[in-house]
């Protein structure tokens, strides 16, 4: 009997850890206005929770979902999937293939800025499209690099049109010599992808086509979602999208990005899944902040003060791309919520994009606000930041660099750079401005 009890007790361990926390197959609103539920669910391991607000909060989890929640939950709740009018919906939005055919069409027309790029395919075959846009672009040149990826949730499709407007605009505005646009390009190089989950958007589901939800499949700071490859960055066992997402992230260098979602309008910053301080805590409230700033919507919206959240004080996530991206690749990540609706009518697109496109573009500026080196050849090493802060410098940060290129987004102030490889060292004094795109733009030749 006890040996019986032993056995169900493990087998339901082992259940618990094969029972992956990021299966999206249902989804709930659940109407739990004051959160007290919030604990029980987070409890399970295996529930997804989403913008939670004042009136309650999604919940999405695999097929038992409904079952448990009808045994459990205090509060009451609704499908999410009987609100949606597919067949209507998917009409008035461009099919994946038609979005991969506009992007295929830009750059045939602007081909000496814009270069299409598969970074890999989805579980069922297509193509992962990035934009590169930047001068040069078949170089891979030394410069500050930015990424914005959108609709990696299937189901939130704003930012994939907002991806495919903003190529555009930066595009003709660089063949029209658009002074700002042309400063911006000749100096980035920016990555665009519109769409990581394109499975996910041809059936407007929030999953892949597996129902995962990519973005709690990546590897997390502190806890895998997955219970997989505890807090290793390995790409075994994950969907094919967020691998491609990892290995394109490994061969570059990017400094500052931001992924898009819809469901509320508000700019979302590290960390998600930990309570503790982000070692650049004022510069990526500044950056949220000026992004909310000039999108009254976004910026008045009552559930948030300025429009801007912390991401781990509004709700913990865990294997999410932010914290990511941060963690492993240094790379400075905010989380965008672009509109209300996840799935607006087609003919809003235009009004969000242009709400939008002057703090999006603003952002990209700010991948300038930094300091880069660059070796005179591929070394591993350790790069320490500190600040100068009352009358010395002060440590902010020390971390691992790999390869020949180091670029870093930093608030405005005085910083001392110390490099250390094996025996060697060096190190300079940075002085940070903002809005100053060449001065603060440039690399730091540097023979170790
Ligand atoms: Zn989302």
């Amino acid at each position: 009997m006890i040996k019986q009890i032993l056995l169900t007790f493990l087998m339901s361990c082992f259940l618990f850890q094969a029972q992956a926390a990021n299966l999206a197959e249902v989804g709930f609103f659940v109407n739990d206005t004051n959160r007290s539920f919030l604990k029980t669910i987070h409890a399970q391991g295996k529930f997804i929770v989403d913008h939670p607000s004042s009136k309650g909060y999604e919940v999405y989890g695999p097929k038992g979902l409904k079952k448990w929640l009808t045994a459990n939950s205090p509060v009451s709740f609704r499908s999410l999937s009987n609100s949606i009018d597919k067949r209507n919906s998917l009409l008035s939005y461009p099919s994946p293939e038609q979005i991969e055919s506009r992007l295929i069409a830009l750059q045939k027309k602007y081909p000496k800025i814009l270069k299409l790029i598969s970074i890999g395919k989805t579980e069922t075959g297509r193509d992962l499209w990035v934009m590169k846009i930047s001068d040069n672009v078949n170089v891979d040149e030394v410069e500050p690099e930015f990424k914005y990826v959108a609709n990696m949730h299937g189901d939130e499709i704003v930012g994939r049109e907002l991806m495919v407007s903003l190529i555009d605009e930066l595009a003709s505005k660089y063949s029209k010599n658009d002074q700002e646009i042309t400063t911006l390009v000749n100096n980035t190089e920016i990555f665009i992808m519109p769409s990581l989950n394109p499975d996910g958007a041809a059936k407007r589901r929030r999953g892949n086509s597996n129902w995962r939800d990519l973005n709690r499949d990546f590897p997390d700071v502190e806890r895998d979602a997955r219970a997989f490859d505890f807090t290793e960055n390995t790409t075994a066992n994950r969907e094919l999208e967020t691998v491609a997402m990892m290995e394109f992230q490994n061969r570059r260098h990017f400094a500052l990005s931001a992924n898009f979602h819809g469901g509320t309008e508000v700019v979302n910053y590290p960390w998600d899944t930990k309570s503790s301080d982000f070692p650049y805590m004022n510069l990526v409230i500044d950056l949220s902040r000026e992004y909310a700033a000039s999108i009254p919507s976004m910026r008045d919206n009552r559930e948030f003060i300025d429009g801007i959240v912390n991401g781990y004080d509004w709700y913990e996530i865990n294997g999410g791309m932010q914290d990511w991206s941060y963690h492993w690749h240094n790379d400075l990540q905010v989380t965008i919520e672009l509109s209300h609706s996840k799935w607006p009518s087609y003919s809003q697109v235009p009004g969000y994009y242009k709400k939008n496109r002057a703090s999006l573009i603003k952002y990209m500026q700010r991948v300038h606000q930094g300091f880069g080196f660059k070796l005179d050849s591929p070394k591993k090493g350790r790069v320490t930041i500190k600040n100068f802060r009352g009358n010395s410098f002060q440590l902010l940060e020390s971390l691992d660099f790999e390869g020949s290129e180091f670029y870093k987004v930093l608030a405005p102030g005085k910083y001392l750079i110390e490099l250390e490889s094996g025996s060697k060292k060096y190190s300079f004094e940075k002085e940070i401005r903002a809005d100053d795109i060449k001065e603060n733009g440039a690399f730091k030749s540097i023979q170790l």
